[in-house]
């Protein structure tokens, strides 16, 4: 008998008859004689719908109440889940995250994990019933405030809740098969992966894959919980996201073949580029710049700078945020001007962005070869590109980065044999 924590997403419990067919999911799993622990998001787009009546009756919202709202979603799932679970012959019981001893931090709409204490849960459990726990919320020890871990945030509180029980799997349900070699609704041949590294996972996470949060795989690798991403509306195996030693080992008992060189390849058209053109090339002048971006609150991702002229002394110096972020980061530029020195800005919010992330990478050469030669074959521009041990993005243009994707895809040999099946699924 295995210890199973299941998280489904709000577009696996929109309504009534979902809320009824991932109760029947959940008792099949009891019925197999399993410990069953749920994390349960918020129906459909409660979150979207909530956050937008606070915005009519506030323009901006007192943080501890948003929360408090907010936590309000994912309760109201859990108690109909519970009850369609009671009606089906089974003991159900549900608990809000500070009854079910999500401790976090004191930052409302993201707060951080500090601790779990699942007492109730346990107590539960051992009485032999399913328990429910509202997704995406937790309570403050010090204020006893309830708060919210961020969008996305029920992930984390299905993995927190399975490393604190020592859980033997944590399936994430959500509306796609699994994690894909690329977006299938970018990339028609992309291919469902049977496995992939979390370090992988947190690559690709980050730079646009949305079938998993990159806050619940960290927390799933600091504290070694194996995922299993998987569709709520087929019964097939999906993505297991498992440390890259278990990998190895897998791949040892003959499980699995050789890792390839790239996993994946994922798609970010969320992005903005600023260029601060003619900065003064003097030492000190990058400092100043990215300490007035991060005041402004705005999250750099990739910088590049360019030679100077050195008739001119100056250069200019480009980088991406997130689209939201860059009305924020402009105006604080543009009011610093004049102390930094800076000729002028330039914003451009049509680019998309991609990377290819793999491993195999460590222990392979020619690997962006691959990508500029498949890109250029393509005619496809590069503005920007940035590396780590195991990814390569590249910036290029907004309205070229399908067409690239699929011929990176291509490239790297990740192309499958049939387009995949996409249920118009958003992964969550
Ligand atoms: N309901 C929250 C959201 O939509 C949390 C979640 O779905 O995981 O962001
Ligand atoms: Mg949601």
């Amino acid at each position: 008998m295995a210890l199973i924590v299941q998280k489904y997403g709000g577009s696996s419990v929109a309504d009534a008859e979902s809320i009824k067919r991932v109760a029947k999911r959940i008792v099949d799993t009891r019925r197999g004689g399993h410990d069953v622990v749920v994390a349960v998001s918020a129906m459909g787009d409660t979150t979207d719908e909530l956050l937008d009546l606070a915005a009519q009756v506030a323009p901006i919202p007192a943080p501890r109440e948003l929360d408090l709202l907010l936590s309000s979603g994912e309760r109201i799932s859990m108690a109909l889940l519970a009850m369609a679970i009671h009606s089906m012959g089974f003991e159900a019981r549900s608990f809000t995250g500070s009854q079910a001893g999500m401790m976090t931090d004191g930052t409302h709409g993201a707060a951080r994990i500090v601790d779990v204490e699942p007492s109730r849960v346990r107590e539960a459990l051992d009485e032999g019933a399913i328990v429910i726990v509202a997704g995406f919320q937790g309570i403050n020890r010090d204020s006893q405030d309830i708060t919210t871990l961020g969008r996305g945030g029920s992930d984390t509180t299905a993995v927190a809740l399975a490393a604190a029980l020592g859980a033997d799997v944590c399936e994430i349900y959500s509306d796609v098969d699994g994690v894909f070699t690329a977006d299938p609704r970018v990339v028609p041949r992309a291919r469902k992966l049977s496995h992939v590294s979390s370090e992988e996972m947190l690559e690709l996470a980050a730079n646009g894959a949305k079938v998993l949060y990159i806050r619940a795989v960290e927390y799933a690798r600091r504290h070694g919980v194996r995922i299993h991403a998987r569709s709520t509306f087929s019964s097939s195996e999906g993505t297991w996201v498992l440390g890259g030693a278990r990998l190895a080992e897998l791949a040892a008992e003959g499980d699995q073949m050789e890792e390839p060189i790239v996993a994946g390849v994922a798609t970010d058209l969320s992005q903005a580029k600023i260029t601060i053109i003619g900065v003064p090339d003097i030492p000190g002048k990058a400092a100043e710049i990215f300490k007035i971006v991060a005041k402004s609150g705005a999250n750099v991702d990739m910088i590049v700078q360019n030679v100077s002229a050195a008739a001119t002394g100056r250069t200019d110096i480009s980088f991406t945020l997130p689209k939201t972020d860059a009305a924020a980061a402009l105006r604080a530029l543009a009011a610093e001007q004049a102390d930094v020195g800076f000729e002028s800005l330039v914003h451009d919010d049509q680019i998309g962005k991609l990377s290819v992330v793999g491993a195999g990478m460590r222990s392979h050469s020619g690997v962006s070869a691959t990508l500029f030669e498949a890109l250029s074959a393509a005619g496809v521009n590069i503005e920007m590109i940035s590396t780590s041990e195991i990814r390569i993005s590249v910036v290029v243009r907004g309205d070229e980065l399908v067409e690239a994707a699929r011929v990176v895809h291509t490239a790297y040999g990740l192309d499958g044999g049939d387009d995949a099946t996409v249920y118009a699924g958003s992964g969550r």
